[in-house]
């Protein structure tokens, strides 16, 4: 039974020397043996802090290297390591500190008009450690701090049953739910990542998308620490930093979500010498069939999709480099040791896991593994709700080909239903992004009197001169799209709302249709 810290220490002493961790913000560069130094020290810290096994540790923070060394720390002494998205305002964080009740919460000092503003809206008060100097009120910094307390490795007996962290999911409808893992969910899921993108002590991985989501904390982060690989952290995203990063650090391997893909390929490429870089991990949301050919024209790199949400662990298929174009558009087959079903919807409670659909039909996404979670923190009707017989129940729609490969259609509640029809505006999605005036698009339902529904687009130009007609005739003219499916309504905006992992947050868009009608 292997734990996150033991793992981690199983690295320490095969590459002690091997360069480990580089925080471009602070400039600092770490070994392995140096690495858990510091690890060791904050662990103790947090004990002499009170912190307990089974106690939350929670981390408002960007991208950092305090906060991989805050989820080893947790992991050694069996703290429940939970990371929090930075973009959460006020009301959400006290929302889910409510929740999670952690002892500790670290921030950073970007984020302390929030902080301040989302304790009075607190139960019971953690501590507040900021990673910085300032304010004063809170702590002094991170790494001077914590170098008061020792480096021996603390001695706290932890099984790989026990909770490793919880990370809140997006919540694109209703209150955010902590899902729950535990140490050998992770222990398993890193092990699919690690033959998947072949990882070894050799590799230099960027991480550039947010570390408190699962894409990057779990599908990149975690595998390549325990493959002995160097992690260099850039605070937050932005192209231009992305690319010097890789040219500068010769990364090798890196997760990029789709939007941020779409921004690099945006750049001059032919001013970064990308030669190092060997594959990238996509996902997370769905990519454009357009724009994956696009990404393989322009970087010389194996690139491997992975799909998944954050209760699977996160991945659950991944789609290798040479499908990616052989199979367009789909999410690939099951990693390994798990079970994938597309299955009947019901309407009237979980789908039944043997309702098996066949190839070509869409229905329902369920899954079996053992990086799945463990459950909803505190929120027993919506575990039993989500884990039915065994199988967690995803609410995405999708089908198989006749290959086995899946295909991922949309969400139960993004169908667009018009005069009876079901449209997965996924489909219109991706033939929009095929026009070269389109930047991003976003294809949901409006109430219409005759059809029930009707399909209308939210298009991101590229084009400044691009218009509605346009659009109506590119979809009419290339034959891939029936009658129905046409967007009967276009309507241009400077940006569409995507979360922090690229998500499209079509509900906000309907709120929006709301307000005007
Ligand atoms: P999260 O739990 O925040 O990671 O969000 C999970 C959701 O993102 C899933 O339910 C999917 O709808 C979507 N998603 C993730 N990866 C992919 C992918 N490769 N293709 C299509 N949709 C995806
Ligand atoms: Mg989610």
């Amino acid at each position: 039974s292997t734990t996150i810290g033991q793992l981690f220490e199983q690295t320490v002493q095969k590459y002690p020397e091997r360069e480990a961790l580089v925080d471009t913000r602070l400039d600092k560069r770490w070994t392995f043996r140096e690495w858990n130094e510091v690890v060791n020290r904050l662990a103790n810290a947090l004990l002499e802090a009170g912190v307990k096994k089974g106690d939350r540790v929670s981390t408002y923070l960007y991208n950092t290297s305090e906060m991989g060394t805050i989820l080893f720390a947790c992991a050694k002494i069996g703290a429940v390591f939970n990371p929090i998205n930075f973009r959460l305002k006020a009301d959400e964080l006290s929302y889910i500190l409510n929740n999670a009740e952690p002892k500790i919460i670290f921030f950073e000092e970007a984020l302390t008009a929030q902080v301040t503003q989302a304790r009075n809206g607190l139960e019971t008060q953690p501590l507040f450690w900021s990673i910085n100097d300032h304010p004063p009120e809170y702590a002094a910094n991170f790494y001077e701090k914590i170098a008061l307390s020792s480096d021996s490795a603390p001695m706290i007996e932890i099984n790989e049953n026990d909770l490793y962290a919880i990370m809140y999911t997006s919540g694109t409808t209703g209150r955010p739910k902590g899902v729950m893992h535990r140490h050998r969910d992770m222990v398993e899921q890193s092990l699919a990542l690690i033959g998947a993108m072949q990882l070894t002590q050799h590799d230099r991985g960027l991480v550039m998308a947010p570390m408190f989501h699962c894409a990057e904390l779990h599908c990149a982060f975690l595998p390549r620490v325990q493959a002995g690989a160097c992690s260099i952290i850039l605070h937050h995203f932005e192209p231009e930093r992305a690319l010097e990063t890789i040219l500068n650090e010769k990364i090798t391997t890196l997760f990029g979500a789709p939007t941020m893909w779409s921004m690099m390929l945006q750049q001059n490429l032919e001013n970064y010498d990308l030669s190092s870089l060997r594959n990238s991990l996509y996902g997370g949301a769905p990519m454009a069939p357009a724009l994956v050919r696009k990404c393989k024209e322009a970087v010389n790199i194996q690139l491997i999709q992975a799909y998944g949400m954050t209760e699977m662990g996160p991945a659950i298929t991944f789609l290798m480099d040479e499908d990616q174009l052989k199979k367009a558009g789909a999410a690939g087959q099951a990693i390994y040791n798990h079970e994938v079903r597309v299955v009947k919807p019901n309407e009237n409670g979980p789908s039944e896991p043997d309702d098996i659909l066949e190839p070509g039909d869409i229905g329902e996404i369920i899954v079996k593994g053992n990086s799945l979670m463990a459950g909803y923190f505190h929120r027993d009707d919506a575990t039993a709700e989500a884990m039915y017989k065994g199988w967690y129940h995803s609410g995405d729609l999708g089908y198989f080909d006749r290959d086995g490969f899946l295909f991922v259609a949309d969400r139960v509640d993004d169908m667009v239903i018009s005069g009876g029809e079901n449209i997965y505006p996924r489909e219109v999605e991706d033939l929009l992004f095929e026009h070269d005036g389109v930047l991003d698009a976003a294809v949901l339902g409006e109430p219409d009197a005759k059809w029930g529904e009707r399909v209308i687009a939210y298009i991101k130009k590229k084009d400044p001169a691009l218009t509605a007609e346009d659009l109506e005739a590119f979809c009419k003219s290339n034959g891939k799209l029936a009658n129905y499916k046409r967007p009967r309504r276009y309507i241009f905006v400077d940006e569409l709302p995507r979360n922090a992992s690229g998500k499209l947050q079509k509900f906000l868009l309907r709120e929006q249709l709301a307000n005007q009608s």
